[in-house]
């Protein structure tokens, strides 16, 4: 059964899309990575708005336990396979290339496979999509292409360049992303497929991998754990690096917009919430939401190589207002007590 607040927040979401229910009603979106956290969002909001979903993931860092709800309906198939070598001649309107592996500790344990989805994967989506005459093609690409933004280039606008490591830790997220991009823009110059890109910036919302909690997880969930429980908050560094949260539901009303609007091929947006937060604010707004115990405690990590981490990170979102007229709603405060919430009662831990 679905949690209260993520039903809510679906039903919330197709109402802000509404404007789009002809281009989704009876359409077939592919989903690669749709048992991840923003997929089964995705997957989840096109069902409700009655298009047909084809989720594909090998369940490396998605799970079935977030798209399980959906397996039976008839406008949903789950198909466990790899982005990599997928194939289909089902007749597809839309295809949407999520599967990666997002997390930092994450694709820093499986690089070479953090690579091949994003380079091998992309490759057999665009020929795909070459195959099925489709209507949109979405690619989510990251903030992580920007790399460490310099002070002046914060909040930081879709034509700057990056400033990143191909030879680092974090290289084989941040190149292979950088990499599905020029084979996006290859396909679109040689091919005209109507490829769109959204630049995603740090997500967040109930059904964010619970995994992450452990020493593989990314920040925001992992300081819930930690609120939750009373334990130390693992600040890494000086806590004064900074992120943007953004909140699933803006996050997938932006990723539908995108792929949606009307003339806008081959543009690449940023996707996400300009509202700049240090980790050490973030680690504080947790423990005083969670009524918690905790103290943030400077760690260093011992899992995960921080060199090369982007000491600030915020989008520029003009350019999303403008093509899309899109902008987020949900405030951070807002966003953190649904999930402090959610993952109450997901681990079971009483109010
Ligand atoms: N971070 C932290 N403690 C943790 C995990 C992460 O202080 O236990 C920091 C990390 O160094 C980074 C920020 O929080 O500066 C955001 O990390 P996240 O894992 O969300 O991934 P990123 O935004 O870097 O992709």
């Amino acid at each position: 059964m679905l949690h209260k607040t993520i039903e809510e927040d679906i039903k919330k979401t197709a109402e802000a899309l509404k404007k789009f229910e002809p281009k989704i009603q009876g359409k077939t979106f592919l989903v690669t990575g749709g048992a991840g956290f923003i997929g089964s969002w995705f997957c989840d909001v096109a069902v409700a708005m009655k298009g047909k979903v084809i989720c594909v993931d090998n369940l490396s860092s998605g799970s079935k336990e977030s798209i399980s709800h959906l397996i039976g309906s008839k406008n949903f198939a789950f198909l466990e396979q790899d982005a990599c070598n997928f194939s289909t001649k089902e007749n597809i309107d839309y295809i949407i290339h999520m599967a990666a592996i997002a997390s930092p500790p994450a694709y820093q344990k499986y690089p070479i496979e953090s690579l091949d989805a994003n380079i091998i994967g992309i490759r057999n989506m665009l020929e795909l999509a070459r195959a099925s005459k489709i209507k949109g093609f979405l690619f989510t690409s990251t903030s992580e292409v920007y790399g460490n933004a310099p002070d002046h280039l914060i909040p930081t606008e879709e034509n700057f360049y990056g400033c990143i490591n191909s030879f680092g830790p974090r290289a084989m997220y941040d190149e292979g992303k950088r990499a599905a991009e020029a084979y996006c823009y290859s396909y679109f110059q040689k091919y005209k497929l109507p490829i769109r890109i959204a630049r995603i910036f740090n997500t967040y919302g109930p059904r964010i991998d619970i995994k992450s909690t452990s020493q593989y997880g990314r920040a925001l969930i992992k300081f819930v754990h930690q609120a939750l429980h009373n334990e130390p908050i693992t600040v890494y560094g000086d806590g004064k690096q900074t992120r943007s949260f953004c909140y699933i539901t803006d996050q997938v009303e932006g990723l539908f917009s995108l792929l949606l609007a009307a003339g806008i091929d081959g543009e690449v947006v940023n996707i996400g919430n300009n509202r700049e937060t240090s980790i050490h604010e973030l680690s504080q707004k947790i423990i005083k939401i969670a009524s918690s115990l905790s103290k943030p405690a400077l760690h260093h990590p011992p899992h995960y190589d921080i060199k090369d981490d982007p000491r600030r990170r915020c989008p520029h979102t003009a350019k999303a207002e403008k093509l899309l007229s899109f902008t987020p709603k949900v405030p951070l405060e807002e966003g953190l007590k649904n999930v402090i919430g959610w993952y109450r009662d997901a681990v079971g831990i009483a109010p």
